[in-house]
C-alpha cells in the first residue's frame, strides 16, 4: 500500500513511495501534480529548495485537508546554502515556502567539497532541536558517506541517489543496508529513457503491468524507497499501482542484468 513504510535507523517511518517534482513548475502545474497525488493515496512528496516550487507544494499539501502528521515532506538545501549559519537560513526558508512547521527530511542535496561536513552540522543541530524528523544526504558516494561518519554524532538517515536498472549502484546499497542508511531512488525510470526496453516490457507483459510498474517494484524488492515524478494524473496513478503484485527471483535477476553503471544525472564526484 502507498503507506506502507520503511523505518528510519531513529524510529521515523518514511514511506516506500512517494511523488517527485523535479523540474515540475512553480504555480499551478505543481499544485495539480502534487494535489493528484495526494488524492490518490501518495503520502510522501520530494522536493528541493533549486527545485523553486516549494510554495506549490505547500499550498497543495494545505489545501489537502489531509493531517499533516500523515505525511513526509522531504525538501534539500542547496548547494549555494551550504556551510553551517547558511543552511540554517535556508532550512527557515523552505519551511516559510512550504507553510509548514517542520519537514519529515531534509537532505544535504549534493556533497558539495569543503563544506558538506559543515552543511551536516546544522543538520544534526536541526534535528536535536526537534525542528526536523529526520536528516541525511543525496548524491553521497561511500567515500562521502565514511567521511560525514567519522566525525559526527549522527548516520545520515537516508541517501538518496541516482538509482535505476542501468545504475544498481550494489555496493553502495550494501553499505548503506549495512549502516542502517535507507537508499532513496531518484529517477527512479530513468527519466524514461528505459520504458521501451524489451528485457523489462517481457516481464511487464508477463505481469500484466507496465514497464513503469515493473521498475518500480524492483526498487521497492531491493529495499529502496521511490519517488518517481509525473504530473499526468493516469500515470500519477499507474506509478503508484506496485503493490499487488511481485517480480520472481528470475525477474529481478533479469532485470539485474541491465545495469551498465550509466548515469542520467552528473557524477557525485564531479558535478559543478
Ligand atoms: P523519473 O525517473 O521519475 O522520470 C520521470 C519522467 O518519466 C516523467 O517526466 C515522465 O516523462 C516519465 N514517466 C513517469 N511515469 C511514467 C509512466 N508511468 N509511464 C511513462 N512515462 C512515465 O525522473 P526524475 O523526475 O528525474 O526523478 C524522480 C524524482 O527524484 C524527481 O522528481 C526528484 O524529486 C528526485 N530527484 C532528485 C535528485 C537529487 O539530486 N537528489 C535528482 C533528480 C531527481
Amino acid at each position: 500500500h502507498l503507506q506502507d513504510t520503511t523505518t528510519l535507523h531513529n524510529s521515523v517511518k518514511m514511506p516506500w513511495f512517494g511523488l517527485g517534482v523535479y523540474k515540475v513548475e512553480e504555480g499551478d502545474e505543481v499544485y495539480q501534480s502534487v494535489k493528484s497525488a495526494l488524492s490518490k493515496g501518495y503520502k510522501s512528496i520530494d522536493t528541493a529548495a533549486v527545485y523553486g516550487n516549494e510554495e506549490g507544494v505547500g499550498r497543495a499539501v494545505k489545501d489537502s485537508g489531509i493531517p499533516r502528521e500523515e505525511l513526509f515532506i522531504t525538501t534539500k538545501v542547496w548547494n549555494a546554502d551550504q556551510g553551517y549559519e547558511t543552511t540554517l537560513a535556508a532550512y527557515e526558508e523552505s519551511l516559510k515556502k512550504l507553510q509548514l512547521d517542520y519537514v519529515d527530511l531534509y537532505l544535504i542535496h549534493w556533497p558539495v567539497e569543503g563544506k558538506y561536513k559543515e552543511t551536516w552540522r546544522a543538520l544534526e543541530k536541526l534535528y536535536i532541536d526537534g525542528r526536523v524528523r529526520a536528516i541525511g544526504v543525496s548524491n553521497f558516494h561511500i567515500h562521502h558517506l565514511k567521511d560525514v561518519m567519522a566525525d559526527s554524532e549522527i548516520v545520515p538517515m537516508v541517501n538518496q541517489v541516482e538509482y535505476h536498472p542501468r545504475l544498481a549502484q550494489k555496493e553502495l546499497l550494501a553499505f548503506c543496508k549495512g549502516n542502517n542508511i535507507q537508499m532513496e531512488a531518484w529517477s527512479p525510470l530513468m527519466q524514461g529513457e528505459l520504458l521501451n526496453n524489451p528485457v523489462l516490457s517481457e516481464i511487464a507483459e508477463k505481469h500484466n503491468k507496465s514497464v513503469a510498474q515493473v521498475i518500480l517494484r524492483w526498487d521497492l524488492q531491493n529495499g529502496v524507497v521511490t519517488i518517481p515524478k509525473s504530473v499526468k494524473d493516469h500515470r500519477i496513478q499507474e506509478n503508484s499501482e506496485v503493490f499487488d503484485f511481485e517480480l520472481s527471483a528470475e525477474d529481478m535477476e533479469k532485470i539485474n542484468t541491465l545495469n551498465e553503471d550509466q548515469r542520467v544525472g552528473p557524477d557525485p564526484d564531479n558535478f559543478d
